[in-house]
């Protein structure tokens, strides 16, 4: 299963990335939470966007 698709900047790797989770604020902005922060401060919480090179990306799978 893909990464769902969020309207507005590319997103970069993190757009196709099982570890990226998209949170949303009550006033509708969306960020890309990076769930590998949780366990490595080498990945920020919230990455700076788009994401161009990530040594801990996996594609997401493909149904
Ligand atoms: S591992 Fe890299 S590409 Fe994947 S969500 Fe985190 S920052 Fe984005």
């Amino acid at each position: 299963m893909s990464a769902p698709r969020v309207p507005g900047p590319d997103p970069g790797l993190c757009g196709s990335c099982r570890n990226a989770r998209i949170v949303e604020t009550g006033k509708g902005s969306r960020f890309y939470l990076c769930e590998l922060s949780r366990t490595d401060p080498a990945f920020p919480r919230y990455p700076r966007l788009p994401v161009l090179r990530c040594r801990g990306y996996r594609a997401a799978e493909e149904r």
